[in-house]
Parts: C-alpha cells; sequence; structure tokens
C-alpha cells in the first residue's frame, strides 16, 4: 500500500494483541500489528497505549479487526515497569520494559489536604517517577481543602511550589479550584493517580458527569492482575467542554508502580532541587547523608531545600539500597 494512504492514529486501548486506534476524524479501529514489526528484537513493546501509529485499512476485512499499524513513532516518553521473561523472546534477555502507557503530556498526583493526612513519601515516590519518565509536567492535585487551615495546607505544599511543580487546589465538595483544573487538561493527555479516599471519583465527576466510573483506575485494581487485565486505556474528554483531542488516561498500575528500577546512586537527578547540587558534594559518590563536604546537607542547614525532602530522599534511597542487597 503506498504510504499516502496511511492514516495517522492514536492508540486508546490494547488488548490481547490488538490495539485501538482512534484516527484523524475521530473514528476509532480494532487493528493488529503488521507481521514484519514482530520481527525486530523486543527489548520494549512494540505499540502500547498512547503510541502515535500509522495504521493501512483493510479493503474487505471480515474479521472484527479493521487495519493494520504500520508503523509506530518514536516515543517522547513511557511509564513501564521491567518484566522477566521466560526465554524465547529473543536474544537471551531476561527482563524487558513493558510500558503502561506513552507520551503522556502530563500527570496529575492527588492527594487530600486532610481525612486522609497527605502522603508526602507516596508524592515523592510519584514525583521520582514521573522525572525518570520524562513527562514534561507533573502536577499536584490538594483536594480537599475545605477541610484544611488553608496556612497549613500552604505550609506543606508551597514547598513543592517553590521547586517549580504546579500546585492545584480543589474541593470537590464545593467546587473551588475545579475550573483551573479542567482548563489544564484541555488539548492534553494526562494521567491521574492517587491514594484512595482522597476524592479522584469526586473530582472526575465534577470535571464531567459520568467520568468518575469511566476511570476505573481509582479503584478496580488488582494486583495479581496485572497481565490479564488490560493496563491502560485513554478515555476521551467530552469534546463539547475540553475541544478537541483531550485524554485522560486510565493506567492502574501506575499508583501501585515501584521506583526499584531506579539505581540507588541515581535517585538525587530526580529530586529536582537537589539535583543541580550534586556536582559541588566534595565526594564524587556522596549519598548526601553525613558525608563532609555535602552541597546537599549545606542546603537543607541553610533552608534552601526544605528538610522534609531531604529525608523523603534518604528514606527512599535507603530502601533502593536494601533492594538492591537482595536482588
Ligand atoms: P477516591 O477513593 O479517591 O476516588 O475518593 P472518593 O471520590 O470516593 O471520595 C472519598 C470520600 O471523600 C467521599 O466520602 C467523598 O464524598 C469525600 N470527598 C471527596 N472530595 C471531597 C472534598 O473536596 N471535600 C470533602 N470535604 N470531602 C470530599
Ligand atoms: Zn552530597
Amino acid at each position: 500500500m503506498p504510504l499516502s494512504q496511511l492514516l495517522d492514529g492514536l492508540v486508546v486501548k490494547d488488548l490481547s494483541g490488538f490495539f485501538w486506534v482512534e484516527v484523524a476524524d475521530g473514528t476509532v479501529y480494532m487493528c493488529r500489528l503488521r507481521g514484519r514489526l514482530m520481527e525486530e528484537a523486543q527489548s520494549s513493546d512494540i505499540a502500547a497505549v498512547g503510541d502515535r501509529v500509522k495504521i493501512s485499512l483493510l479493503e474487505d476485512a471480515e474479521d472484527d479487526f479493521k487495519g493494520v499499524v504500520e508503523e509506530v513513532e518514536e516515543r517522547r516518553n513511557v511509564i513501564s515497569r521491567a518484566v522477566r521473561t521466560e526465554g524465547n523472546r529473543g536474544a537471551g534477555q531476561s527482563e524487558r520494559e513493558h510500558i503502561l502507557v506513552a507520551n503522556l503530556d502530563q500527570a496529575f498526583f492527588v492527594f487530600a489536604a486532610a481525612q486522609p493526612s497527605p502522603n508526602l513519601r507516596l508524592l515523592d515516590r510519584f514525583l521520582v517517577i514521573g522525572e525518570k519518565a520524562e513527562i514534561e509536567d507533573l502536577v499536584i492535585v490538594v483536594n480537599k481543602i475545605d477541610l484544611e487551615d488553608p496556612s497549613r495546607v500552604q505550609a506543606i505544599f508551597g514547598q513543592y511550589e517553590k521547586i517549580g511543580y504546579k500546585v492545584v487546589y480543589t474541593s470537590a465538595r464545593d467546587g473551588h479550584g475545579v475550573d483551573t483544573f479542567r482548563d489544564m487538561l484541555k488539548g492534553k493527555i494526562s494521567a491521574f493517580t492517587g491514594p484512595s479516599g482522597v476524592g479522584k471519583t469526586s473530582l472526575l465527576n465534577r470535571l464531567q458527569a459520568g467520568l468518575g466510573r469511566a476511570v476505573k483506575a481509582v479503584s478496580n485494581y488488582h494486583e495479581e492482575g496485572v497481565h490479564t487485565t488490560r493496563d491502560s486505556v485513554l478515555i476521551k474528554l467530552d469534546s463539547a467542554i475540553y475541544g478537541d483531542k483531550s485524554y485522560l488516561a486510565d493506567t492502574p498500575g501506575l499508583r501501585t508502580l515501584t521506583i526499584w528500577d531506579v539505581e540507588p546512586e541515581e535517585l538525587d537527578a530526580y529530586f529536582v532541587e537537589l539535583a543541580p547540587l550534586v556536582g559541588k558534594c566534595r565526594f564524587g559518590d556522596c549519598a548526601h547523608g553525613n558525608e563532609p563536604g555535602c552541597a546537599v546537607r549545606a542546603a537543607v542547614e541553610k533552608g534552601d531545600i526544605s528538610r522534609t525532602r531531604h529525608q523523603s530522599y534518604l528514606k527512599l534511597r535507603d530502601e533502593l539500597e536494601a533492594a538492591y542487597a537482595l536482588s
């Protein structure tokens, strides 16, 4: 088929080797992969939700599938996990990258100002995952602000604004901040995650009627079922409200993703306020704990770096080192 007949599309769902591809006019075609694509060595998934692809349509399709994925564009970023393979996947590899979702524009990490009180360790983990994945915009959503004194909320989350993260303050109860949040979704592919009980479903329903139910990430994740249930799906947001091409990624696995494929030595690169100082430490392999001449600790003492973030870093680093010692 000549190249001019290929259609540009976006993978919005994948299941059992089939890919649902949305093209410019909004039609979604169920596609399989061109065999040629599968012959190449596979250290990663060939196609995944969020991929930009080119498809050809089958002229007299009798099966359920109506098209073939011919090309997959290079990915801007991925959220993935390493999975062990049982051999025969080619090139003797024991680990490959399994992609949960590709090409996210932004990720929203939702916490509550109170009830439950914010789990900042978990937030810092999410931020490490987002930084490692190189997602351009990482946004913190602080919901239930109606339940907490604004100055206390500001004291906690202001430190994240100071280091460059966007923070949106919302109340799904009274609607505060929901318009701001809604505007940020326009024209983007966004992931949305957070611990249970923080008000994710309520917020989604505020954003668009019925959206809370559509996004199952929130409540229906079964840890053992990772390989049998789908990993992600892109939910198209109502174009009457959001304009064309706005999607929410429902990625159940995101919530329980570990940071164990981050090496202890690279962790400081993903703490954005620590990273620029690392080169100034006396020792090249400084872990920013009790080493003499540590520029990070000096900045903490001066008040330039938040003590809680530094502690969070040290705690995560300990965990990573313990995990590596075991493996
Ligand atoms: P999810 O587990 O993150 O999806 O949280 P839900 O949306 O199910 O909300 C958990 C509980 O918090 C429910 O009882 C909601 O009514 C309540 N809730 C959600 N958002 C707010 C909010 O902004 N303010 C207050 N006061 N309660 C909220
Ligand atoms: Zn140091």
